[in-house]
Parts: structure tokens; C-alpha cells; sequence
């Protein structure tokens, strides 16, 4: 069942000069996992924007479950390089912050348990009361998973989400998201820089051509998963 479907979407910057994106072709379907790989300035974080609906694009259309996407929507969870956690909000506030721009500081408050639950999914388990400058770079994006994960949205959109992290620690929490995915059914929509990473993390690859825009070839990957 395709969930995203961008269809001949394109992105001029600067009154048209830069040609970020030209006419993109991409479906995504429920539950799948895809990365896209390319040079840096190729227009993947262009892309990524546009289908979070933060970017209007200068031509084409995005479709998130047969509805077009304009403006930011709840049902897509967002993950960037940094987490950038308030550092005065303790982590559970974090986690709820979502829910409280949305519905306000006593929905947040009823998230309480739903946010504690999360923490515990990702191994931060009491971790609640803590304040961000008290976290490592690893157990700050694990709360930035957590507060993704708090509007249960069911298209993941990551911009080389764990690029800060060491080796190490990125193909433990890239191991951590992977299993999240798997047991929420949610589609991912993944921007790396590492090959392996792609190739080990993804049902397809996109790889995005070094010159603006084009998708040069989707790699389709037939591993078993766990
Ligand atoms: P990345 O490291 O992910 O490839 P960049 O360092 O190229 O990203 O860009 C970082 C941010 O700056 C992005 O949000 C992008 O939209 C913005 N940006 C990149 N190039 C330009 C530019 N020429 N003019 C204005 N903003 C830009
Ligand atoms: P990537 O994420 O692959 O590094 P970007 O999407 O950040 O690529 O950028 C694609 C192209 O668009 C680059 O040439 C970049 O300089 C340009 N660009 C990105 N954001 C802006 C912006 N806000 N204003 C002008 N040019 C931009």
C-alpha cells in the first residue's frame, strides 16, 4: 500500500537560479524502510523538508496518504542531526512537547505515562526527571527518538539522525530505530552518508546524483531482516 507519493517534484532556490530538486518521482510504501544516499548539496535535505511539508515545493505534488501534504502534520515524526532538546524542560517535558503545542499543557500532562513508557522502549528508563546537559550526544537523540515517537506518527522522516554520534553508539541506536520501525509498521525515510549504514538499514536505496535532483537509481535490497 503506497503511503508517500511525490509525483514530478521540483525546487529552485534563489528566484530560480539554484535547482535543488527536478521533478522527483518517489512512493513509498507502508512499513518500508528507505534510505537516500548522494554528495553533499545534492538536495537531500531539500527533499526531506519538502515531504515534511515545512518547504513548498516549485513544482509537483506530495501526497501522504491520498492527501496532500501543506504545512506541518502530526502524523509525520521528524529526526535531525541534532536533537535540540530545551535545555531548561527536563526530559520527560521534552518528550511531551509535541503534544503540547498541539493540545496544550493537560494533554501533555496526560502523556506523562505514555512519555515514561517511551523512554523505557529506547533504555532511558528514569531518566524522566533528568535535564538534557545531563545526557550523553547518544541519550539525547534517544529522547528525540522518544519525542518523534509521542504523536505516534506513522511516517518517520530522518536527516542522518545519529551523524554525531560515534561508530559505535549510531549502529547501536540505527539497530534501536530499525526495531522501532518493525514494530509500529511505520514507513521510514532515511538521509545518510554512509553506504553501509543505507545498505544495512533499508528494504531500497535511492541514490541522488551528484547534479541537482535526480534520483539516478533506486537499489532494491533482498536481505533477510530481523
Ligand atoms: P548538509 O550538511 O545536511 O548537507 P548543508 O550544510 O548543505 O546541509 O546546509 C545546512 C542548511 O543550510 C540547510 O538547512 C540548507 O537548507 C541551508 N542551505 C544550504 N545551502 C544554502 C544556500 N546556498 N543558501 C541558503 N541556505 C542554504
Ligand atoms: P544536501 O542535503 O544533499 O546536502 P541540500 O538540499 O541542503 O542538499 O541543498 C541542495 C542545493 O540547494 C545546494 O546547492 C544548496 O546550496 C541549495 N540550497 C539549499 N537550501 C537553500 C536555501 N535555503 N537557499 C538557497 N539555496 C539552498
Amino acid at each position: 500500500r503506497p503511503v508517500y507519493e511525490l509525483r514530478g517534484v521540483a525546487k529552485s532556490y534563489a528566484r530560480r537560479s539554484i535547482h535543488a530538486l527536478d521533478r522527483v518521482d518517489l512512493t513509498l510504501t507502508e512499513g518500508s524502510f528507505s534510505s537516500v544516499i548522494g554528495p553533499s548539496g545534492c538536495g537531500k535535505s531539500t527533499l526531506l523538508k519538502i515531504m515534511a511539508g515545512v518547504l513548498p515545493p516549485t513544482e509537483g505534488s506530495v501526497y501522504l496518504e491520498g492527501t496532500p501534504v501543506t504545512g506541518t502534520r502530526r502524523d509525520i515524526g521528524m529526526m535531525f542531526q541534532q536533537a535540540t532538546l530545551f535545555p531548561w524542560r527536563t526530559t520527560l517535558e521534552n518528550i511531551v512537547l509535541p503534544i503540547e503545542i498541539r493540545d496544550g499543557k493537560k494533554a501533555a500532562r496526560a502523556m506523562h505515562d505514555e512519555a515514561r513508557a517511551l523512554l523505557d522502549l529506547v533504555g532511558l528508563k528514569g531518566f524522566d526527571s533528568v535535564r538534557p546537559n545531563e545526557l550523553s550526544g547518544g541519550m539525547a537523540q534517544r529522547a528525540a527518538i522518544c519525542r518523534m515517537l509521542i504523536t505516534k506518527p506513522a511516517v518517520l522522516l530522518l536527516d542522518e539522525p545519529f551523524s554525531a554520534l560515534d561508530e559505535l553508539s549510531r549502529d547501536f541506536m540505527n539497530m534501536e530505530l530499525q526495531r522501532i520501525c518493525m514494530e509500529r509498521n511505520a514507513t521510514a525515510f532515511l538521509v545518510t552518508h554512509s553506504i553501509p549504514e543505507a545498505v544495512i538499514l533499508s528494504d531500497t536505496v535511492y541514490v541522488m546524483s551528484p547534479r541537482p535532483g535526480n534520483f539516478v537509481e533506486a537499489i532494491n535490497i533482498d536481505l533477510p531482516r530481523p
